[in-house]
């Protein structure tokens, strides 16, 4: 790593990235599109931050209809529809169910207008038409929701994604297309000249040294760790003589492409320079926690209400488990030891126990915790947040960009992108490739018909499920990954009883997927860190050897990768 960072170092790049979640990797991947020099910095692996612990849908959000957040609401359908073309494998459509209990505060003529909406926002997007359930219908759908007062439900279609995996594959995508992305380099300072941003300083975690990276922008998409990369400026950093310090340099987008009603981008203020920092903090950070529990659905997701706070949350099936979650408190501790405690867990339980009676808290198999970045505005609610992004350049010319869902990685990087080129009419730009290329492994029109034409092949490389599961994983890459076995039919077997991972996914995903530590490859490579094979000791040590043979681990350093991780998992 440190050989590649030094021979980078040599490089001016059009576009420097810090934050390697998926607003910085949409962003890594739209600078290539319009034919940016891109180089991408994480500090620890891959959306090892918020990105990878969400509650992986990629949604409308029907739970800000409510805010009157519609062109929210409304632009979030379109991605859903775009990214499930886009990534077939990785973005599926979902049955939910919103279930209508007696006496709640959203009664059946509430949840009516809200799917009506929800609909019409969808128009020709729309994934499948809602329908209401009797109560009885439910009851056989989903045998295990509670159906005490259930006066019926509302089911509709939203997506569900591996947030893990969708944010590599965008930033994959871009390295295909020439972006340099580098995780476990951490972005320690910034250069400057002529008081503006020219670069960074970027340290390679492992041997430690610190190298120059000098770019024409920088971009600051480090989500919950904003504030502190916007103090690497200098807090006192000048302004030119006549900066206009007007801090009411938001304006609205609404009529411009790609902008929704409430998205904010700030720009240069009429004399040609930037905008002085927000007074204070830029983001609120609060604290979202999901449960991991075995299966509660059968094949649904659930919209269920706090019956305390009235908040929305979810039971998702989330592959042989359901996930619950999420909630919303604000944070103000360090970003790196974000975790979920004993009550808030217990919290979770107590709200989800009304609707799923038969479970307990001796049931949770996992937990995990993370920060959403959300714009600090003056409201007393978390909950009653803004979930749209802001835009905006620091007084040194970096651009900075948080507050966004998931959902609209791409719009965000797209309106990132088109302030950059705004603001330095220098750059040589490419027009956006049209139709938009698929994501790297989705170049296929329908998941379904590819894992059929690829069964119905004479010769199957592995049985029909596995070949279903790679498909799902790895997409149209999947015989890369199955050529890693070199013809050892050793490493084309299941290491779980599980039907996966496959030794040869272990070595790929050092070769390709830049896992670099076994916690990579246990939390965001696969899943395995939060189901039942999490602190399996054979497991665990099969797979450390796999990868140490792959990445050179001497035997102390593959103990050492065990150990790190069993400490990762450590209740
Ligand atoms: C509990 C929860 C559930 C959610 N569920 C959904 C959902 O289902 N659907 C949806 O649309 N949205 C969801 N969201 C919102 C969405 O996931 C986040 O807004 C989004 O993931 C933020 O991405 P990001 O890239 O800004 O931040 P992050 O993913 O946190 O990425 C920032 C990265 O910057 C890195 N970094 C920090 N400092 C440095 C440095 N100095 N040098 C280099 N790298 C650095 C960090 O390590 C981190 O990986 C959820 C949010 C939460 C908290």
């Amino acid at each position: 790593m440190g050989r590649r960072l030094e021979q980078l170092s040599k490089n001016r790049f059009d576009v420097i990235v810090i934050g390697g979640g998926i607003i910085g990797a949409g962003i890594a991947r739209e600078a290539r599109l319009r034919g940016l020099s891109v180089i991408l910095f994480e500090k620890g692996d891959f959306a090892s931050g918020t990105s990878g612990k969400t509650s992986g849908l990629i949604h409308g959000g029907i739970r800000y209809l409510e805010q009157g957040a519609f062109g929210l609401v409304h632009e979030s359908i379109q991605e859903r529809y775009t990214l499930f073309h886009l990534a077939p494998h990785l973005v599926s459509p979902i049955p939910f169910l919103l279930p209508i209990y007696r006496g709640s505060s959203r009664g059946p003529f509430t949840i009516r207008i809200g799917m009506i909406l929800y609909n019409l926002l969808a128009g020709k997007q729309s994934l499948g038409r809602y329908l209401f359930l009797s109560p009885e219908r439910v009851k056989q759908l989903e045998p295990n929701l509670s159906s005490s007062g259930l006066l019926g439900a509302a089911r509709f279609i939203d997506c569900q994604m591996d947030d893990a995996r969708l944010c590599l594959t965008t930033l994959l995508s871009a390295q295909k297309r020439g972006a340099e992305i580098l995780n476990y380099t951490e972005v320690v300072g910034l250069l400057h000249k002529d008081r503006k941003v020219c670069g960074v300083k970027a340290k390679d975690a492992h041997g430690g040294v610190t190298y120059a990276i000098e770019g024409e922008i920088v971009i600051n998409a480090t989500g919950a760790w904003i504030d502190t990369v916007c103090q690497m400026e200098g807090a006192d950093a000048p302004s030119s003589p006549g900066t206009n310090l007007d801090l009411d340099q938001t304006v609205d987008t609404r009529n411009r492409e790609g902008a929704g009603e409430d998205s904010r981008v700030s720009e240069p203020n009429r004399a040609g320079r930037f905008a002085p920092p927000l007074w204070g903090r830029r983001i609120r950070p609060t604290k979202g926690i999901h449960i991991v529990l075995p299966k509660m659905t059968e094949r649904h997701a659930v919209v269920l209400s706090s019956q305390k706070e009235g908040r929305v949350f979810f039971v998702i099936p989330w592959r042989e488990y359901s996930l619950v979650g999420t909630t919303d408190t604000d944070y103000s501790g360090n970003p790196d030891q974000v975790t979920s405690n004993k009550e808030e867990i217990a919290s979770l339980l107590a709200d989800t126990m009304p609707y799923f009676p038969s479970i307990s808290s001796e049931k949770v198999l996992a937990s995990f915790a993370a920060l959403r970045p959300l714009v600090n505005e003056k409201k007393e609610n978390p909950l009653d947040l803004s979930r749209r992004e802001k835009i905006e350049w620091t007084r040194g010319g970096m651009l900075v960009v948080f507050g966004g869902k998931y959902t609209l990685f791409r719009k965000i990087a797209i309106r990132v992108i088109d302030s950059v080129i705004k603001a330095n009419p220098r750059l040589h730009v490419l027009r956006r490739p049209q139709p938009e290329p698929a994501l790297y492994g989705g170049e296929m029109s329908s998941l379904d018909d590819y894992i059929r034409q690829e069964i119905s092949r004479k010769t199957l490389p592995v049985r029909q499920g596995l070949l279903q599961h790679l498909i799902q994983t790895y997409g149209t890459n999947y015989e890369a990954v199955i050529a890693c076995a070199h013809g050892n039919p050793d490493l084309l077997k299941p290491l779980t009883t599980l039907g996966y991972p496959l030794p040869v996914e272990v070595i790929y995903s050092v070769q390709n997927e830049h896992a670099v530590h076994l916690s990579d490859f246990m939390f965001r490579r696969t899943r395995l860190a939060h189901g039942p094979h999490r602190d399996s000791l054979p497991l665990i040590k099969d797979i450390s050897e796999i990868m140490g043979a792959e990445a050179g681990w001497s035997k102390e350093l593959i103990q050492k990768e065990c150990e790190a991780y069993l400490a990762e998992i450590a209740p």
